[in-house]
């Protein structure tokens, strides 16, 4: 099964995908993680990174698109994926497009998670981060077991730099401005699958669930 989940930042695009790896057996490959776990790290690549995750800008096409193809060519690929914030602009859809069409594994969906305003601002805004191992929280919906601690390992939360208000909204206008129109350009591939962003993270699993049992009986 290969997957992309496109939809707004705050839509739960990260918490579905981490419970769908693990059903469809295929892995997680989040372009907001690997650029975060590469700022983390200082590497050559965070290095560059850096200033444009923190003001809510877009990396440069070039610079994604060469770490996506990389992780694609893995091992662990063989089966599928689920790419989680790529592609964001189209270019990087063209690229990946391309890229598929040349391996021969074009994408199988496109879920684009359909998500109101509200419940945008309330999830980024309240939404804190294990600054040790990139587990999410949040204040009112999934709160650790002790304030301001990660349960998995110990490490402390803290609010994502691009979740303040104002970065928030930059954030929103350059996913409106360039990311918003993947919708149409999957539409026009007929692999786009809407779902409700608005649902709880428990309800919209259920129908995901559900959603790819009807294919795999569709299939076999
Ligand atoms: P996310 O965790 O998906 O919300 O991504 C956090 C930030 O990482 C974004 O606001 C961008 O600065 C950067 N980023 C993640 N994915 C991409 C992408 N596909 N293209 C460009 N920048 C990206």
């Amino acid at each position: 099964m290969r997957l992309v989940l496109l939809g707004p930042p705050g839509a739960g695009k990260g918490t579905q995908a981490g419970v769908l790896c693990r059903d469809l057996q295929v892995p997680h490959i989040s372009t907001g993680d690997m650029l975060r776990e590469a700022i983390r790290h200082a590497t050559p690549l965070g290095a560059q990174a850096k200033s444009y995750v923190e003001k809510g800008a877009l990396v440069p096409d070039d610079l994604v698109i060469a770490l996506v193809e990389e992780r694609l060519l893995k091992e662990d690929c063989k089966n599928g994926f689920i790419l989680d914030g790529f592609p964001r602009t189209v270019d990087q859809a063209k690229s990946l497009d391309a890229g598929l069409h040349r391996l021969k594994i074009p994408l199988d969906i496109v879920l684009y998670f359909r998500t109101s305003l509200a419940v945008i601002i309330r999830r980024l805004s309240g939404r804190r981060v294990c600054g040790r191992c990139g587990r999410n929280y949040h204040v009112v919906n999934f709160k650790p077991k002790m304030e301001g601690v990660c349960d998995a390992c110990g490490g402390q939360l803290v609010q994502r730099p691009d979740d303040r208000e104002e970065t928030i909204q930059e954030r929103l206008r350059v996913y409106e401005e360039q990311t918003a129109p993947l919708i149409h350009h999957y539409e026009r591939e007929r692999i786009l699958v809407q779902v409700s962003g608005d649902l709880e993270a428990a309800a919209l699993n259920a129908e995901l669930t559900d959603l790819f049992e009807k294919r795999k009986r569709l299939v076999h």
